[in-house]
């Protein structure tokens, strides 16, 4: 199977090329030249399996120049019992009569980035073996929390790879601070910015596209990759655990053969709800997508007017993996729908210099027919946990929290019964002064501090990573100016 740029369609790649590259040289994003079909007797036959091999199977479709057995062990090096907490690696639970929800934070650093950045590292340093690049790679990172920690996980020790995360200094939560300053490994390093966290993406990207440093860097044998959510490997994993639970609840008895299911995601960067959208496109029964979004309700506009406008106030909340209003991943769902690599790259061309776009309405009419949208604030999220809490006895975290309300408020105001499986994307532990404050009670200690409380208070346990995190010391305390990237790279390979 070949890959080619949403911008250009003329860009043909293989697949470990396109995951080496990250993204294309004009700046658009690898997509797959077709989507292989998923039958229902295939999907049977995946049902029967154990999620690291619906992983292989399903995987194997996309990466025709990987073998069958170097994904499997992938596969089962990914997602071992010493890096999930559960066999099921993703498991459904049920909450009530037609609702779901499918925990994906069973991980290593207990968000769902782990799904994907658990692989990555397997599918990148293979894709430069296949396609006999000599150098070493360095992963530069720009997080706002989640993604720093799990790539840190994914690459700690792989050979021939460093990692170096920058975070803004004031950006992130105590407890997703520790989790990475923290980090083992002896191929890694943290640095805090001292700014925001578009300071510490956009110097990223300078450094990305320095050719001067590019060349001083491969004469000493280096080269420079990203691990945020533009890149195919990071995608593909997650289209797994779309068809993983489809296959749980039909053997559970939950659901019958071939019927339909709706799924609610909490969106940021658009990269998990895409993958529901490619399982949708491959055959999987799902009747509609719900884009779930918190008080940066970009999405939400879009879907609903067809304009995308990133011209708008940048709010901070308590589900701060979705303050995004850039969703680089909406590029990819534009290119499948519209066939074109000339209108994608003409409306990317128009959000970079007005801010905006649109859509034309028959491009609008494809979109509505899978996709519905809605939001949730700070408030309204918390009053969904408390709720939750006191009705069901279930805990979730404040991520979770905007995709549940917003499934409840789809089904009252459209009226469809259909069963939805809501995406809970961290454990609750991760962001405990607000899951305290939605339960009700203070949280004016620092967050790890904290995780020992909320257990006490919910008598839900935390997961091992998060609990033993109290009494852990910072291994990496320094902090950089906002021009200090360039500088800091180097002195970390040289
Ligand atoms: C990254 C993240 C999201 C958003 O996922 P996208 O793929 O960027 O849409 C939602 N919740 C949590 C906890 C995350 O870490």
């Amino acid at each position: 199977m070949k890959y080619y740029s949403t911008r250009d369609r003329k860009v043909e790649i293989e697949s470990a090329g396109a995951i080496a590259m990250g993204l294309s040289r004009e700046g658009g994003l690898f997509v797959p030249e077709k989507l292989p079909k998923i039958g229902p007797e295939e999907l049977g036959r995946l049902c029967g399996l154990g999620y690291r091999e619906r992983a292989v199977q399903i995987m194997k479709l996309f990466l025709e120049d990987y073998s069958e057995e170097e994904l499997r062990a992938f596969a089962d090096a990914a997602y071992s019992s010493d890096k999930f907490d559960t066999d099921a690696v993703a498991p459904v639970v049920k909450l009530g009569e037609g609702r779901y929800i499918l925990e994906l934070w069973h991980g290593p650093t207990s968000a769902f980035k782990d799904m994907a950045l658990q692989m990555l590292p397997h599918l990148l340093t293979a894709a430069l073996k296949k396609t006999g690049e000599k150098k070493k790679v360095c992963i530069l990172v720009a997080t706002s929390g989640d993604t720093g920690k799990a790539a840190l996980e994914g690459f700690r020790d792989v050979e021939g790879t460093k990692i170096l995360v920058f975070y803004p200094r004031d950006g992130v939560s105590d407890v997703q601070k520790l989790q990475m300053t923290s980090q083992e490994g002896t191929n890694v390093r943290v640095a805090a910015i001292e700014g925001n966290f578009d300071d510490a993406q956009s110097g990223v990207k300078e450094v990305f596209s320095s050719a001067e440093l590019r060349e001083e860097l491969a004469a000493s044998g280096w080269f420079l990759s990203s691990a945020n959510s533009i890149n195919w490997g990071r995608l593909l994993p997650q289209i797994v655990y779309y068809f993983s639970a489809y296959c749980d609840l039909l053997n559970a008895g939950e659901i019958e053969e071939g019927e339909k299911i709706n799924f609610s995601v909490p969106t940021g960067n658009f990269g998990d709800i895409l993958a529901g959208f490619y399982a949708m496109q491959m055959g999987l029964p799902v009747s509609r997508l719900i884009c779930a979004s918190n008080k940066n309700d970009v999405l939400t506009d879009f879907f609903r007017t067809g304009e995308y406008n990133r011209v708008r106030p940048f709010y901070e909340t308590i589900s701060p993996s979705m303050d995004i209003l850039i969703s680089s991943n909406l590029e990819r769902l534009l290119s499948f729908l519209s066939g074109s690599g000339e209108t994608v790259a003409e409306l990317m061309d128009e959000l970079k210099s007005e801010g905006r776009y649109s859509v034309s309405p028959e491009l609008m009419k494809k979109i509505g027919s899978v996709f519905s949208a809605g939001s949730l604030d700070d408030e309204a999220s918390k009053a969904v946990i408390k709720r939750v809490f006191e009705e069901k006895d279930y805990l979730m975290d404040t991520h979770t929290a905007v995709a549940y309300g917003v499934m409840e408020k789809y089904r009252e105001e459209s009226g469809d019964k259909t069963k939805t499986v809501t995406l809970s994307t961290a454990s609750p532990f991760k962001f405990t002064p607000a899951v305290l404050d939605a339960l009700g009670e203070s949280g004016d200690k620092p967050g790890p501090e904290l995780i020992s409380v909320l257990s006490e208070k919910t008598g839900k346990p935390a997961p091992r990573p998060l609990a033993e995190l109290a009494g852990k010391k910072a291994r990496f305390t320094a902090s950089i100016k906002k021009d200090g990237l360039f500088d800091e790279v180097r002195d970390f390979l040289k």
